[in-house]
């Protein structure tokens, strides 16, 4: 991984920054700068040492120019964060020789997500060096994350993008034992490669949210109306199979809160034990199974988290979410979370900033632990 460093001399020369700057609007203006805030440090190192920006993000999945699909509120906002003037250059044809250029949203071009050599090489020829900061994207093959790097003579990954990748290989091969890792949110099918490397790596593997569901039907539990992913449920056999459940790894969860639905107004109603009644869901692990889990996370040293343990969007279903998130806030040894709707509830709580390490790339992040190829940062490897 060729990082800032060995870009040597940057001085006066224009650098393509690649950022991800996908991040939500409200009325026109960025609601929330997070991920934003953490390109800051690679963007502030490069302006110190001279050179120039070409900031190039996307933003949402355009299918035409939209306006709706432009980069204008994030440029303003980058301006704020940064401190300097941000140019939005309207097309590549039209970049301005300012210090801080922001190309108008990279999907609004054609060549982007088919990773067209053309669009690459015309965005290399906008720039003399080339810094990858989007790790958050770094599992798409795209003109801006991936193919630029073949026509540009020096490039490299960002600091956040660095410490995403030191991170995840920090856990994946030298973790602090015992090494916890907390499973939940929606799809086992996109989650299993994970569990896998886990089943070998990890000490112990807490499950939770929808993902019990397939685990409790491969067990031959009732599920009622819970959502369940059917190709999980052979997914979780193999799994349980693997682990020699119960004396191996996985732990699941002994009691849940079921609904009938979605909603923080609707019954709630605690069962002892996991096999859901017709006609109810379980959206959420019971008390029981809270305790077991932060006790848990208090007994390991190295925790990582992917996927909420319930639907934590509603209060009724995000008490085993918030304890697993006040468990890790208070933890001193190392805690990653990973994961779009996991960092979402982590700052929902107010958490994100007592933690080691809060990942900005869910599917990278994955992908990585995996141990599948992610194409932005096999680029810049050397
Ligand atoms: P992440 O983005 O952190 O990887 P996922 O996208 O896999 O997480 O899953 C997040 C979604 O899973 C949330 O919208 C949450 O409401 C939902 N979820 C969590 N637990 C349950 C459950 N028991 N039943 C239904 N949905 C759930
Ligand atoms: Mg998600």
């Amino acid at each position: 991984m060729r990082t800032l460093d060995s870009l040597g001399e940057v001085d006066g020369k224009r650098v393509l920054v690649r950022v991800d700057f996908n991040v939500p609007l409200q009325d026109g203006e960025v609601r929330d700068d997070a991920r934003m805030r953490r390109a800051i440090p690679t963007l502030q190192e490069l302006l110190d040492r001279g050179a120039k920006l070409l900031l190039v993000s996307h933003f949402g999945r355009p299918k035409d120019q939209e306006p709706e699909y432009s980069l204008a509120p994030v440029a303003e906002r980058t301006s704020e964060l940064l401190g300097v003037e941000v140019v939005l250059a309207p097309d590549l044809d039209d970049v301005p020789d300012a210090d801080v250029v922001m190309l108008e949203n990279i999907r609004f071009q054609p060549g982007e997500t088919s990773n067209d050599p053309e669009l690459a090489e015309r965005l290399a020829d906008l720039a003399d060096y080339y810094v990858n900061d989007a790790f958050g994207t770094s599992h798409r093959e795209h003109a801006s994350t991936a193919g630029v790097v073949e026509f540009v003579e020096h490039s490299a990954v960002g600091l956040l993008f660095q410490s995403e990748v030191d991170m995840i290989r920090q856990l994946m091969s030298d973790p602090e034992r015992p090494f916890l890792t907390i499973m939940g949110g929606a799809k086992v099918t996109e989650k299993i490669g994970v569990i896998d490397r886990f089943l070998d790596l990890a000490d112990k593997i807490l499950i939770g949210g929808a993902m019990t569901t397939p685990f409790l039907r491969a067990l031959g539990h009732s599920t009622g109306d819970s959502l369940c992913e059917d190709e999980g449920i052979e997914h979780a056999r193999k799994a349980l199979e693997r682990d020699d459940y119960p004396n191996g790894k996985l732990i699941l969860p002994e009691d849940l809160v079921l609904a009938q639905e979605f909603s923080d107004d609707t019954e709630v109603r605690i069962l002892n034990g996991v096999d859901v009644p017709d006609g109810w869901m379980q959206l959420d692990i019971g008390s029981r199974a809270r305790t077991r889990y932060v006790a848990e996370v208090r007994d390991a040293e190295t925790i990582f988290w992917n996927g909420p343990i319930g639907a934590y969007e509603h209060k009724s279903f995000a008490a085993g979410s918030l304890a697993i998130a006040q468990a890790l806030a208070a933890h001193p040894g190392t805690t990653v979370v990973g994961g779009g709707d996991s960092g979402a509830a982590m700052r929902a709580f107010g958490l994100a900033d007592s933690i080691t390490h809060l990942s900005t790339g869910g599917g990278a992040s994955l992908k990585l632990i995996e141990g599948s190829p992610l194409p932005g940062l096999e680029a810049l490897s050397d």
